[in-house]
């Protein structure tokens, strides 16, 4: 890898690249060394220090495996693919560079923000976690579950510490691995959904064989299905923070005593940034491509039934999470595929295309086998936060009609976050669909600001 600046063509400006990769976890790095061998002037950034994305995030201490060593050692042998870490996609730049075929993004560092240009983008920008609310969610200590395991990997110590995962999905097993090998004792791991289809998830298991051994190896012993978190309790100040847990299990309910709870419902698809470049959600709530990962067109989210059209947007593709959940193997042989696409390599995405299904089909058992439970629309009480940037409560949400209602009367989603968390939250419990930012992804440095020309009445409130 190189921090050389690729040498612009004489009609395109300066910061003009071939090929942008907004993303370097498993999805972006696979685009990028499937794309490589083309010649192409490829950038590829993340907001991250470093690259790997979520799964292979690195920190200090963390051991990287060698799939992700490997990919980044072959990364470093092709001089004209810029890495940038640290940099993030802040929003769209003017688009006056479209008549000559080219997109703007506003990027920020920690030194400032300037626009790229680029001839084609890929998306790769994976997943969050499904936060949904809870009595005590807003306790200190209480995060999510691939959240602790960020927070591990990046130093934070909980050797000794008892620790309760709970939510969703084979994350929860990563993450109870990831505490106990930082020293911290596991007390329990609550798996909302049932025995039953923990069960057809396992048999279904034969078909990916690398899965059912590894499951079998992060399996705790604490491990509880059909159990979900109920209330959080502690005191709100600076000096206290979650000390126990009610967890649900069948009818009975039970109080585990802890120093944190990791609590995270599954992954939500980062997909704004392709419904601001006018790409659509999927029923799966990723974005929708085509077989080629090109981005289709469409604005909104759509309802199920809806019509929409079926054309790409131009020069834009997505792989990984951010078309939908389903694991590294999945992003990996989408972003080979968009990669190879991207550089008019249509045979190598060709033959790519039977083990992308493969990874699907693993997806598609996520999905069917750990469907979140009605009643985990319940757990919020009347006075529990749901935006927990600008304090709003669920009874405050309760009578509003929709997303927009809401954010006029009680400036949900108008926080630091910009409803990436209550967005999703809303979504699962009411039924909402928050519409995507229009120019800017997330705060951003006032000079930032300044520069991208911007009104202030289209900005976020939050800038910082
Ligand atoms: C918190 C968390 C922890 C996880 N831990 C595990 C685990 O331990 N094991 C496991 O099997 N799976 C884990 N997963 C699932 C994991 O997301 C996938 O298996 C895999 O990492 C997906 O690869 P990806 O490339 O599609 O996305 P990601 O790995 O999510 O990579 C996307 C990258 O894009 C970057 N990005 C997004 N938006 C922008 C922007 N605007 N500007 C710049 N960069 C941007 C992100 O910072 C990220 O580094 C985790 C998921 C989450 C949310």
């Amino acid at each position: 890898m190189t921090t050389a600046t690729p040498t612009a063509s004489p009609d395109a400006p300066p910061s003009t690249c071939d090929l942008l990769i907004v993303g370097a976890g498993p999805a972006g790095l696979a685009a990028a060394l499937a794309a490589a061998p083309s010649g192409a002037r490829i950038v590829l950034l993340d907001d991250n220090p470093a690259p790997g994305g979520q799964i292979w995030r690195d920190g200090p201490g963390v051991t990287l495996p060698p799939a992700a060593r490997q990919q980044r050692k072959a990364l470093e042998r092709h001089a004209h693919v810029q890495l940038r870490c640290g940099t993030r996609v802040v929003g769209l730049a003017e688009q006056t560079a479209r008549s000559a075929g080219l997109h703007a993004l506003w990027l920020e560092d920690a030194q400032g923000g300037w626009v790229q240009h680029a001839r084609q983008i890929i998306l790769c920008t994976g997943a969050r976690e499904l936060l949904l609310p809870f009595p005590g969610w807003t306790l200190p200590g209480v995060t999510g579950a691939g959240g602790l395991q960020a927070l591990i990997k990046g130093g934070l110590p909980v050797a000794g510490q008892r620790i309760v995962v709970a939510g969703s999905g084979p994350l929860l097993l990563a993450a109870a691995r990831t505490a106990r090998q930082a020293g911290a004792q596991v007390v329990a791991v609550a798996e909302q959904a049932p025995w039953t289809a923990l069960a057809r998830f396992g048999a279904s298991l034969v078909r990916w064989p690398g899965k059912a051994v590894q499951a079998a190896a992060l399996l705790p012993a604490v491990y509880r299905a059909d159990s979900h978190v109920v209330r959080a309790h502690g005191a709100h100040n600076l000096h206290s923070a979650v000390q126990s847990v009610t967890l649900r299990q069948g009818g009975q309910e039970r109080q585990v005593a802890c120093d944190r709870l990791a609590c995270g419902f599954g992954l939500v698809p980062n997909t704004e940034l392709g419904q601001m470049l006018g790409g659509r959600v999927s029923e799966r709530q990723g974005l929708a491509v085509d077989a080629d990962q090109r981005l289709l067109r469409g604005g909104a989210a759509h309802g199920p039934g809806e019509p929409h059209p079926v054309d790409a947007v131009p020069g834009l593709l997505a792989a990984g999470e951010c078309t939908g959940f389903g694991g590294s193997e999945r992003s990996r042989a989408e972003g080979a595929i968009a990669g190879h696409i991207a550089v008019g390599d249509i045979a190598a995405a060709r033959a790519l295309h039977a083990e992308r299904a493969r990874w699907h089909a693993f997806a598609d058992a996520l999905h069917r086998h750990f469907a979140l439970q009605p009643a985990l629309r319940r757990l919020a009480e009347p006075d529990t936060l749901v935006c927990r940037c600008e304090d709003v409560r669920y009874a405050d949400l309760a009578q509003r009609t929709g997303w927009i209602d809401a954010k006029l009367h009680t400036r949900c989603g108008m926080g630091a976050c910009q409803g990436r968390i209550c967005g999703a939250a809303t979504h699962h419990l009411l039924g909402w669909t928050p519409a995507p930012p229009r120019h800017l992804l997330a705060p951003v440095r006032i000079g930032t600001l300044a520069a991208t020309g911007i009104r202030a009445d289209e900005a976020p409130r939050h800038t910082g």
